[in-house]
């Protein structure tokens, strides 16, 4: 008996060889310097933000170059599978606009390298083990779970390295007959590469961020099939698959850097060429003292749906990530702030790639702040209002009672040299702009007055102010002078530099009567422009609105 029977024996619907599939993906027609790169995560119905940065990053490296960023759904876990994962996934991708060129989706196959799902090529990983039976790189390994437990145990007592290699490998001993027979007996079992590998020997790899590494070669005889669903292990499906999608550029989190010499012996195994890898740190978060790893488990911000639901806008979250993703794209960006991150030139060899990078939710917040300043008034009722639609239906009511209106709220101070940075999120905007609605602001008594807190002070100033100077049809000049006349009018200074030189000659100034408005107009002492607040409200609603403290 011979491999041959025994590859029959494992596989014998399998007919297509590996050199069919050669032809049915054939090498893709890149032009000098186009990548092609995957987004491949596991359908876990969670989006990593680790993840999602190796996803941003491929998409960058692939069309800055004119290449591809295909979309894989690596489902070969079903124990993990979340039926919608999938869906999110897509959302996600879509949300930020890094439309897949190549992906499979409800049914629908776009590009020719698919099926885009792993479960779904099966038939293209049996082919390969197949070939690997046969030449004697692959066996079928019988090792009960008890079994392994019992040799890990005795492994760590006595301070060996762990693992399935060497004579503690003992199925790769087992004659064809003896796996026939095993196999005829109906024992379940795995498939196992059988390396040749020498732990002791090194060999280099070229890792994009952290250059030349000197790796031990690998000697375990990694799992490459699994039993109960015929399914193979992450490790040979990534084999398969980058190579018949004919990936240039795999972007994974560096966790996977100790799998390396295994994927790469695999590689080798078949006589293809490996990617090339970008192994992307770590995404931290300061914890008190320490630095620790986001963790999907306590941190609701490492999930992207959090970014989705607090209403951040994508380039903010976008251009967080790609200043953690390399040292000098704040620079560039600070530089060019009306360019694409997709113009930017990426380079692998600036990843920090030591020690993990540092994800900051203040600093995320403050370039949303600014990302979100920066819009003109369209732009952010768009979004804002598409945002509301899915996750605040108090905005979303806002909005629709009159868009109008809403436009001109947001448009206060924007659309300027210098514009007004009050909105961290989208979330946040109905409590920065809640006061402008009658319905609300009614529910509402919690006024922070000042320095003049005198209620027959303040009923003064608000009537005098309401019944003798204010008018819708005032310009800013004439409605200021008419501010300062009121100041004058009531004992207080108008003149800010005067009233610094000898504030006891005053009862107050200029400053403190502009507060009593605004807070009785608002509650709040800090707002946008006052006088675009008055016009918006127009005279009706700021007399009713006076009207409670003199009444
Ligand atoms: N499915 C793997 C994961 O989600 C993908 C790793 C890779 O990109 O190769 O971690």
């Amino acid at each position: 008996m011979t491999n041959h029977d025994l590859a029959e024996l494992i596989f014998p619907n399998i007919t297509k060889t590996i050199e069919d599939y050669e032809k049915i993906y054939p090498e893709r027609n890149l032009k000098e310097g186009e990548k092609v790169t995957r987004f491949a995560p596991s359908p876990t119905g969670f989006v990593h933000i680790g993840n999602f940065q190796a996803a941003v990053i491929d998409y960058v490296m692939a069309k800055s170059s004119g290449g591809i960023f295909y979309l894989r759904n690596e489902d070969t876990d079903k124990s993990r599978e979340v039926e919608t994962a999938i869906e999110k996934i897509m959302q996600v991708l879509r949300f930020y606009d890094m439309e897949p060129d190549e992906y499979e989706y409800k049914g629908k196959i776009v590009g020719n390298y698919g099926p885009y799902i792993q479960s779904e090529r099966k038939e293209i990983y049996h082919a390969c083990i197949k070939y690997l039976i046969e030449i004697g790189r692959a066996y079928p390994c019988f090792c009960e779970k008890e079994h392994l437990d019992q040799m890990r145990e005795n492994q760590e007592k006595n301070k060996m390295r762990t693992g399935y290699y060497g004579r503690y490998a003992t199925c790769r001993n087992l004659s064809v007959e003896e796996a026939v027979a095993n196999i005829k007996a109906g024992k379940p079992y795995v498939i196992r590469f059988r390396s040749l590998g020498n732990f002791d020997d090194r060999f280099w790899f070229d890792d994009l961020v952290r250059g030349k590494l000197y790796l031990n070669q690998n000697d375990q005889d990694i799992v490459i099939m699994k039993s109960d669903n015929l399914l193979p292990t992450y490790h040979f499906a990534h084999v398969v698959d980058d190579h018949f999608m004919r990936t240039t550029h795999v972007v994974r989190g560096e966790e996977w850097l100790s799998s390396v010499p295994g994927h790469i012996e695999l590689f080798e195994a078949f006589g293809w060429k490996p990617p090339k890898y970008i192994h992307t740190p770590l995404i931290l978060k300061q914890d008190g003292d320490i630095k620790r790893k986001i963790s999907k488990r306590k941190d609701p911000e490492a999930s992207m749906s959090y970014y989705m639901e607090k209403g951040y806008p994508t380039e903010a979250v976008i251009e967080a990530l790609m200043t953690i993703a390399n040292s000098n794209y704040e620079e560039w960006h600070t530089a060019n702030p009306d360019k694409s991150f997709l113009e930017f030139d990426f380079q692998p060899k600036k990843m920090s790639s030591s020690g993990g990078a540092l994800f900051d939710l203040d600093k995320l917040n403050n370039i949303s702040k600014n990302v979100i300043s920066k819009m003109n008034k369209d732009t952010l009722y768009e979004l804002s209002y598409s945002w509301a639609k899915q996750y605040s239906e108090l905005l979303k009511n806002l909005i629709e009672m009159d868009p109008e209106y809403y436009k001109k709220i947001i448009n206060i101070e924007r659309e300027q040299k210098k514009p007004r940075k009050d909105y961290e999120t989208y979330a946040s905007i109905p409590n920065e702009i809640w006061y402008m609605y009658d319905h609300l602001f009614e529910e509402y008594h919690d006024y922070d007055f000042q320095k003049i807190s005198n209620p027959n002070e303040i009923a003064m100033i608000l009537k005098t102010y309401i019944e003798k100077y204010y008018q819708d049809s005032d310009d800013k000049d004439t409605w200021f002078d008419k501010i300062k006349q009121l100041t004058t009018e009531l004992g207080y200074c108008a003149d800010m530099k005067a009233y610094k030189e000898n504030p006891d000659a005053y009862k107050g100034s200029v400053a403190d009567i502009s507060t009593v408005i605004r807070v009785a107009l608002t509650t709040r002492s800090m707002t946008p422009d006052l006088y675009e607040l008055l016009k918006l409200l127009g005279k009706e609603r700021i007399q009713k609105r006076f009207a409670k403290f003199y009444q």
